[in-house]
């Protein structure tokens, strides 16, 4: 028998096994813990190494800031090493460590809920500003002291299983991934933004695995099967081989699916579908092209600022960044979607404030109407990279469009930079592709419209079903109610396709939904022709949609649709995958 086991969603499949790594991200009690006498001066000693530590890692920050974005800035990291440095503070603590024969963490916790309550008192604005910028500091010290330091996890140099309670997607990116073998997170959902890393990265993953940073504190081994949403700590040998002998079988299933790479995504009866990649860091495009993409539906070019933060990535940033992922694909087309940030995609530097609301707050394109410098930078580069190939092969998608003005607002500036860049000498072609997610329910039901001010449509399931039932994508009390089969979605998702279609342009689908092989049949059926999906689901959807005809398909979904309940559409969709794919091996 195992130690322990805990079990969650598994949201990227295949099995891991390796040393788990416990990195806590959200704070964790503060509890009072008496000190010896003896031990007060190592408990003040322990306590100013942990100041000098996060105010270090500040001052790197502010360092880069300066570098990329310049003064302003690196300011903001100035003050926070000022805070963090504040001999007042410092004494403060140390006085209560003594006085009190207490622990370090604790007496730090005093101190700072003692100036909270001062700014409490001095009202909004500013002041209130301040107070954001302790608690940041404050959590900094306070991890580090209580022995979870992120910066160590950046400098992991052995392969591991993180186990972590959150792990924001811009903390994802700055880690060491080829060191991953699995990701356990306490919190998220099927689509929240890391474990759609994961899944583009291959790396096996579970979400929702409550009490796993606890066991895994005790552990010495974890294996994380992601087919049952299983995390294993401590297996027993004979365990251990089993799940390896799994492991292989499903690498071999994978080989097999190599083999179908060069053949075309059509249907038994003729029908085409084009295959499309959903591309975080333009290195992904090297899996993209290992399975046979035809190109990116979609390039999540907030990962650049992610990866810039806590600078922003200037206008020349952005050029070679796109010069670089459209040169990879080799003549493909790319759909680069501008800045989706704000909601769970952190974007403090810029929005300048905490809001209490995120996910219906600043975030996609509000945020880059509203920061209009920080916009035009991405877009004057995205037109200049669309005058450096051929016609059409570089696109522009605006996420989070709710309504028509969003996008008049968008081609306006388009209009401004362009001539601008001209006169500047730069060449930019007329008519560049302008599309837009649609992702937000108020879209998806105004969509005729909305088809006659752009060229294409690229249907975001991940956040429709988000914003339509009302369920946060990332968030694990509410995944089971997290259901794109919802009959809502499906018909919102048809409702786009027809007035899609009788605009005459283009409507692909990138959310996740696009790689979920129950999912398809329905997909296909309701006339979708471009599905773009992370590049590890793409060998699955292609051997799926070789065993697929259209004419079954198009009745699929028109009883699906004519369904009342999620549970009912995936009940039938199961029973239908199973008559048709008995032959084929398919995780759903
Ligand atoms: C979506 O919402 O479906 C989508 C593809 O965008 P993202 O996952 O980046 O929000
Ligand atoms: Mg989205």
């Amino acid at each position: 028998m195992s130690a322990s086991s805990v079990s969650g969603l598994g949201v990227s499949p295949g099995i891991a096994i390796g040393e788990p790594v416990v990195h806590l991200a959200r704070p964790v009690a503060v509890l009072r813990v008496p000190i010896p006498k003896n031990r007060v001066d190592d408990e003040i000693a322990r306590f100013r190494d942990a100041v000098r530590r996060a105010a270090e890692a500040i001052e790197h920050n502010a360092r880069r800031a300066r570098e990329r974005m310049g003064e302003e800035y690196a300011a903001i990291f100035e003050a926070h090493s000022m805070i963090a440095r504040d001999p007042v503070l410092v004494e403060k603590v140390e006085k209560l460590i003594r006085t009190g024969a207490v622990n370090a963490e604790w007496a730090f916790d005093q101190v700072v809920a003692e100036y909270m309550e001062q700014f409490e008192g001095l009202g909004d604005g500013y002041l209130a500003e301040r107070r954001l910028d302790l608690l940041d500091v404050a959590s900094q010290i306070l991890n580090i002291l209580q022995g979870y330091d992120f910066g160590k996890l950046q400098e992991l140099e052995r392969p591991v299983i993180l186990v972590a309670d959150d792990l924001p997607p811009s903390q994802a990116v700055q880690l060491p991934l080829d060191h991953v073998l699995g990701f356990v997170l306490e919190t998220g959902g099927a689509t929240s933004h890391t474990t759609i890393i994961a899944r583009s990265l291959g790396i096996p993953a579970i979400v929702g695995a409550h009490g796993a940073c606890q066991a895994a504190l005790e552990a010495r081994m974890a294996v994380v099967d992601a087919f049952e949403g299983r995390v294993v700590f401590d297996p027993d040998p004979a365990e251990i081989a089993e799940y390896e002998s799994r492991n292989a079988e499903y690498a071999e299933q994978r080989e097999h699916l190599v083999e179908l790479v060069a053949q075309p995504p059509v249907t038994r009866d003729g029908h085409r579908i084009t295959l499309l990649a959903n591309l975080d860091l333009p290195s992904e495009m090297r899996e993209a092209d290992r399975w046979n993409a035809e190109g990116v539906g979609l390039y999540r070019s907030e990962f650049l600022y992610m990866r810039f933060a806590p600078g922003l990535p200037s206008e020349e940033d952005h050029f070679q960044h796109y010069m670089d992922l459209v040169s990879r694909a080799n003549g493909r087309p790319v759909v680069i979607r501008t800045f989706d940030l704000g909601g769970k995609k952190l974007a403090r530097e810029v929005i300048g404030a905490r809001e209490s609301n995120p996910i219906l707050g600043l975030r996609g394109i509000r945020l880059c109407l509203r920061q209009r410098d920080f916009f035009a930078d991405q877009l004057r580069a995205l037109l200049r990279v669309c005058g450096q190939f051929p016609a059409g092969q570089v696109r522009i998608m605006l996420p989070l469009i709710s309504g028509i003005e969003e996008v008049r607002k968008t081609r306006c500036l388009l209009r401004r930079l362009t001539k601008k860049l001209r006169a500047e000498g730069h060449h930019i072609p007329e008519n560049v592709p302008l599309g837009v997610m649609v992702e937000v329910p108020s879209s998806a039901l105004i969509a005729d419209r909305l088809a006659q001010e752009v060229d294409f449509f690229s249907i975001g399931t991940n956040d429709l079903t988000q914003y339509t039932l009302a369920v946060d994508r990332a968030n694990e009390m509410v995944a089971e109610l997290y259901r794109p089969s919802h009959p809502a979605i499906l018909r919102l998702i048809e409702e786009v396709v027809q007035a899609a279609s009788h605009a005459g342009i283009e409507v692909s689908i990138c959310g996740e939904t696009a790689a979920d092989p129950l999912m398809v049949p329905v997909l296909v059926g309701l006339g979708l022709k471009k599905l773009s999906m992370n590049p590890q689901s793409l060998p699955v959807v292609r051997n799926l949609i070789r065993h697929l005809s259209y004419r079954e398909a198009a009745h699929i979904s028109r009883t699906a649709l004519r369904l009342s309940t999620a549970s009912e559409v995936e009940e039938y969709l199961l029973e239908r995958l199973a008559i048709l794919f008995a032959k084929i091996k398919i995780h759903v």
